[in-house]
């Protein structure tokens, strides 16, 4: 078996584990409780707080605020720039055509509150250009909000640039970087970044629970609202196992990282490489400014859904950009931003590596999906088509 799905999600780390296991041995107390059991958690939890907060650069660990996961730290972020935005009367916010779908359908739903919303589109490289998002800021804009690694295409956006842009006009910048903390340098002192979400079991930590950074001075609304924890922002007994196993999960990534990435590209470049060499193939998505352990390929002719399941009949375990949307036939948003073509954006295919993974997997991975795309050609009426020249390539 190899899997190649560590966009989706990872398997939480040895270190990870025994830290759930000793939290839940030792510091099972509620950290809001003053007898010693109590206190005790009181600590780990802090503890957890001030990692948290160092791997990402922030000031102070009470910028950080544990929540259930990437999505709901996304939500938090927007709706409470949303909420905060109308009460000085601004209701437009400013985002992208990639974003994930915590971040694009919160923005639907407030759009049907009355917000306005404009998506920017971004370049056949899948990249956002921060003049673009300069110039969509308007003196009624609450906020702006920009993923930091796309989860399809692994493209990077230009995060420091377009803080900068939005510190300087003074609006708030929230970016959803669940793709990009613990994978690639984040700080969000030198990026200009006020609000940042990210999620435990993308780097190796449990699933269930993420974070969202608040740079001080920002007001934040509660989602859920009860007792004081989470200083008010948050309520509900804190899942201080998760928390403690995501905090040491992102230790860990965070001082691995250098080492990390070198291989995971290692691996990436050998992939690509080797996909590249089957004929109307394209990669997704810039070939540099991109995720470490990302790759993302279409070919033509063919329907990602029967490549994946073949794939899966070989061990493989991989994505499709259209499979996301489970039981939904439309294409990947993504590939469409970027300009591919419908018939196209059906036929992708997203690797995404771990530590785990193995240079020879990648030869297997290339082996297979070589011959699994040849076969599907070979029973496809669109392919016939296009050898014929009934029909024109779209990828040459
Ligand atoms: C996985 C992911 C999320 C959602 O995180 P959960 O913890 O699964 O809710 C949000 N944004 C991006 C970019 C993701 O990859």
């Amino acid at each position: 078996m190899i899997y190649a799905d560590h966009a989706a999600t990872t398997k939480a780390s040895a270190a990870a584990k025994a830290a759930m296991f000793a939290c839940m041995d030792e510091y099972w107390g509620n950290p809001s409780s003053l007898y010693s059991v109590g206190q005790r958690a009181t600590e780990v939890l802090q503890n957890a707080r001030a990692a948290v907060a160092q791997c990402i650069g922030a000031d102070a660990a009470k910028e950080i605020y544990f929540t259930a996961g990437g999505s709901e730290a996304d939500n938090q972020a927007i709706r409470s720039a949303a909420y905060w935005g109308k009460r000085k009367g601004k209701m437009h916010i400013v985002s992208t055509t990639i974003e994930h779908h915590a971040v694009l359908h919160t923005l639907d739903r407030l759009k049907q509150e009355g917000y306005e919303i404009t998506l920017i589109p971004v370049g056949a490289d899948g990249i956002v250009k921060a003049e673009d998002v300069a110039n969509a800021i308007r003196q009624d804009t609450a906020l702006v909000t920009v993923m930091y690694a796309n989860n399809e295409i692994g493209t990077i956006q230009p995060i420091a640039e377009i803080g900068k842009i939005c510190r300087e006009k003074g609006v708030v910048f929230h970016t959803d970087a669940v793709q990009a903390v613990g994978h690639v340098p984040v700080n969000v002192k030198e990026e200009y970044i006020d609000m940042l979400s990210l999620s435990g079991h993308k780097f190796h930590g449990p699933k269930g629970v993420g974070a969202l950074y608040v740079r001080q001075g920002i007001p934040l609304l509660a989602l859920v609202e009860g007792g004081a924890q989470e200083r008010g922002k948050r309520a509900g007994t804190e899942n201080l196992p998760a928390i403690v196993g995501m905090a040491a999960a992102l230790k860990e990534a965070c001082a691995n990282m250098e080492k990390n990435s070198t291989y995971l590209k290692s691996l990436r470049e050998h992939l690509i490489t080797g996909l590249g060499e089957i004929s109307h193939s394209a990669l997704n998505g810039d070939a540099q400014k991109r995720l470490p352990g990302n790759v993302n390929f279409c070919f033509e002719g063919i329907e990602g859904e029967s490549l994946l399941l073949l794939l899966d009949d070989k061990g493989i375990m991989a994505s499709s950009g259209s499979a996301c949307t489970s039981g939904s036939l439309d294409p990947s948003h993504v590939l469409l931003a970027i300009g591919r073509p419908h018939e196209v954006a059906h036929g992708s295919l997203r690797l995404s590596l771990g530590e785990e993974n193995t240079m020879e997997e990648m030869d297997t991975i290339i082996e297979h999906t070589k011959e699994v795309v040849s076969y599907l050609r070979g029973i496809s009426p669109v392919w016939k088509e296009l050898q014929k020249g009934e029909r024109n390539y779209v990828i040459q």
